[in-house]
């Protein structure tokens, strides 16, 4: 019996028209994850790793193919659908940590269940075990300016994971970190994989990054290399 991919692109084209003409990102591109994989997606800059992290998430349409994510067909949803979608499937963690300046730590982490039919008690329940789940309980009164890049990740993973999305996706999330602050947060990440089965889609051009995910894929010049062991 095989086990259904929990993430399954089939066939994806990604075009950008603009004034300089129609660049072609990718095309008759095919990957899948199981539940609770860890993937590292490498590649050189401009190869189009966040165009398709975020066609996975739906921030990007696709120009051809199909993506699959928990069953669901997610290619010719509509707005409504898929911001309602994406709000109880994925957790986003980007490279700058995207965090609201003006709202401390626990406003950021709570920032998602506002968009649950969730009362106070419950929400503050729930960022106070996000907090704790990556570390970071003993800040949740700090704004961003006043905490550290690492924290700062970590206030972005705990506000990634907050409403349980079955999925991350990671866009170079240890990218503005020094050596010892990235192992710590790729070490959060890893855990969230293994114990709480979080499937994992990383982009990453660090190979030392890259190898705590199980398997590295590869894009370049509009091809996926999916054969990528990592150590
Ligand atoms: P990567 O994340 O691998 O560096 P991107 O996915 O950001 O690459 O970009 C892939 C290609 O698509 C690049 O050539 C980039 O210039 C182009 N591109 C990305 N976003 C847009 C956009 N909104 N409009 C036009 N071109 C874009
Ligand atoms: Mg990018």
């Amino acid at each position: 019996m095989s086990v259904a991919p929990f993430v399954e692109v089939s066939a994806a084209r990604k075009e950008y028209r603009s004034t300089g003409g129609k660049i072609l990102v990718f095309d008759r591109l095919n990957f899948s994850m199981p539940q609770a994989a860890f993937i590292a997606l490498m590649g050189p800059s401009g190869s189009g790793k966040s165009t398709l992290l975020h066609a996975v998430g739906g921030l990007e349409r696709l120009d051809g193919g199909s993506i699959r994510v928990g069953g669901r067909q997610i290619a010719g949803e509509s707005e409504a659908h898929l911001s309602r979608w994406r709000a109880e499937t994925i957790g986003f963690i980007f490279q700058f940590y995207n965090l609201m300046p003006m709202l401390n730590a626990a406003g950021n982490i709570e920032l998602p269940l506002l968009l649950l039919p969730l009362g106070p008690k419950e929400r503050r329940r729930r960022v106070e075990a996000a907090a704790e789940l990556v570390g970071i309980s003993h800040r949740l009164r700090h704004r961003p300016r006043e905490m550290s890049g690492g924290e700062q990740q970590r206030v972005a993973i705990a506000r990634a994971i907050v409403s349980d999305p079955p999925l991350l996706l990671c866009d170079e999330p240890t990218g503005d970190l020094d050596r010892a602050t990235s192992t710590e947060v790729l070490e959060i990440l890893r855990t969230l994989c293994r114990d709480l089965r979080k499937t994992i889609l990383m982009v990453t051009h660090d190979p030392s990054a890259a190898e705590f995910a199980d398997r590295i894929f590869t894009l370049d010049k509009g091809r996926l290399d999916t054969a990528g062991m990592a150590a």
